[in-house]
C-alpha cells in the first residue's frame, strides 16, 4: 500500500487489494460461507474484472463502516495481471488523521454470491477455488478488527465474506518450495524477498545483436539457480540474489523490428531479508535498480543477411549497415552456458541490456569466469573433505 499525503489534507492511496491466481494463507472455516473446514483460497483471474463490469458501483469504506468513496468517483478499481488494484483519493478527516498517525495498515474487501469449489487435501484442510464473485466493497483498515478473522457477515440475507490483503503471503508456498531446492535449510516466507527481472529478449540490441527465440528457451534452463550480483561488485557476499524460476513469455500484441512477437526471458530471484539488504530491497521496490546485464556463452552467431555461421564462415556484411531494406545484425543461438547476471544501478544508456560473450570472440572473459567457478568448486570440495573428517 502506498500512501501519499498532499498538503491540503488529501490522501492518495494505491495498492493491490488482492492477487488473483495466488493461494492465500490458511483461513479458518468461519471465514468462508459454507466452508467445510479450514481452507486456502485462490481467486480466479478475471473474477474481479467480471464483477466490476457487472457491478461497478463499489463503495470505499473505512474499517468496513463509514463510506468514504465510490468506484468511478474518488476510487479507481481495476484488475490487472497481478490482481485487484485500487487507487483512492480520500479527504475524509478521520481517515486522513489515521494516515497521519501511521495507523493505516492495509486494504480489505468484501465479496458475496461466491461461486466456488472446495477440494479436500491430505491434511484435512481444503483448497477453495473462487470462480465468480460479487465485489461488495473495498475498505481501508487501521488495524485488523476481530470480526475479520472470525465470521461471515449477513447483509440483507446474503453472506458477505471479508478478506484482508495480508491474508495473502508475499511469497507463495509454491515459490518457497522452489527456493528450498537452492537454500541449505527451508526458508520462511518472511525471510526472503522476491523480485522479477527481464534477462534478455529477441529484439535487436545496441550492439546490433539479438537472441533467437530457441536461444531464449535454452537460456531459461541455463539461468535456473544462477546467482546475481549488484553493480558488478561480487565482494558483497550478502548482496546476492539467486534465480529460482525462469519463464520465456511471448507478447503477441507487440512485434519486434523483425516482425516476431516480442519474446522475453523473465526470471524470478530471491534474496534474504537481512539488514544489509534492506536498502537494496527498497531500491528494487522503488524501481531504481532494474537494469540487468547477463554473461553467457553461445556456440553460434549468424549473420541476418546471408545466414552464415560467423564462427566458421565469416561474411562481408557489417553489423548495423543496410543491405537493401535489411539491416545486418547477428543472431545469437545455441547458448552453452550462463555465468551470472548483474544488477546495474542507473545505467548510462537507457537500455543497459546485455553483455554477451560469444564462444570465439571473448574467450578471455569466459576463461576468467571459469577460473573463478573452478575455485568455488575447489572450496566446496575442501568443505566436503572437512565434513567427512568430522
Ligand atoms: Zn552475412
Amino acid at each position: 500500500m502506498k500512501i501519499e499525503l498532499r498538503d491540503e489534507g488529501t490522501l492518495c492511496i494505491s495498492g493491490y487489494v488482492n492477487a488473483v491466481e495466488r493461494q492465500s494463507e490458511l483461513l479458518p472455516k468461519s471465514k468462508g460461507a459454507g466452508a467445510p473446514g479450514d481452507f486456502k483460497e485462490r481467486i480466479k483471474e478475471g473474477a474481479f474484472a467480471d464483477s466490476l463490469s457487472r457491478l461497478p458501483a463499489v463503495k470505499l469504506t473505512f474499517n468496513h463502516g463509514k463510506i468514504i468513496g465510490e468506484n468511478g468517483r474518488n476510487l479507481i478499481l481495476t484488475e490487472d495481471n497481478i490482481g485487484l488494484r485500487a487507487e483512492a483519493t480520500v479527504d475524509d478527516e478521520e481517515t486522513v488523521a489515521a494516515a497521519k498517525a501511521g495507523l493505516l495498515t492495509g486494504w480489505s474487501f468484501g465479496m458475496t454470491n461466491v461461486s466456488d469449489r472446495y477440494v479436500k487435501q491430505a491434511d484435512g484442510t481444503f483448497e477453495r477455488d473462487v470462480n465468480r464473485l460479487d465485489l461488495t466493497e473495498v475498505s481501508l483498515l487501521t488495524r485488523r478488527p476481530a470480526y475479520h478473522t472470525t465470521t461471515v457477515e449477513l447483509r440483507n440475507g446474503a453472506a458477505v465474506e471479508m478478506r484482508n490483503a495480508d491474508d495473502l503471503p508475499e511469497v507463495s508456498a509454491e515459490e518457497l518450495e522452489k527456493i528450498s531446492s537452492y537454500s541449505r535449510r527451508r526458508l520462511k516466507a518472511e525471510e526472503v524477498y522476491i523480485f522479477s527481472v527481464m534477462l534478455c529478449d529477441n529484439e535487436i540490441d545496441r550492439d546490433c545483436e539479438r537472441f533467437s527465440v530457441a536461444a531464449l528457451i535454452k537460456l531459461a534452463e541455463l539461468f535456473e539457480g544462477k546467482t546475481g550480483i549488484f553493480d558488478h561488485d561480487a565482494s558483497g557476499r550478502n548482496q546476492t540474489a539467486r534465480i529460482f524460476d525462469t519463464e520465456v513469455i511471448a507478447d503477441e500484441s507487440r512485434q519486434t523490428s523483425q516482425g516476431e512477437p516480442y519474446t522475453g526471458l523473465y526470471a524470478k530471484a530471491y534474496m534474504m531479508r537481512t539488514e544489509t539488504n534492506a536498502d537494496l530491497i527498497r531500491e528494487i521496490d522503488g524501481g531504481i535498480k532494474k537494469e540487468v546485464s547477463v554473461s553467457l556463452s553461445a556456440r553460434k552467431k549468424y549473420c541476418s543477411v546471408c545466414g552464415r555461421d560467423l564462427g566458421t564462415e565469416p561474411c562481408e556484411h557489417i553489423k548495423g549497415r543496410y543491405y537493401g531494406d535489411k539491416r545486418c545484425h547477428h543472431i545469437i543461438s545455441e547458448p552453452t552456458d550462463a555465468y551470472e547476471w548483474s544488477f546495474v544501478a542507473v545505467p548510462a544508456q537507457p537500455k543497459a541490456g546485455v553483455t554477451k560473450t560469444s564462444g570465439r570472440e571473448d574467450t578471455e572473459t569466459i576463461k576468467a569466469i571459469n577460473a573463478a567457478r573452478q575455485r568455488e568448486i575447489e572450496i566446496l570440495r575442501l568443505k566436503g573433505k572437512m565434513y567427512n573428517e568430522n
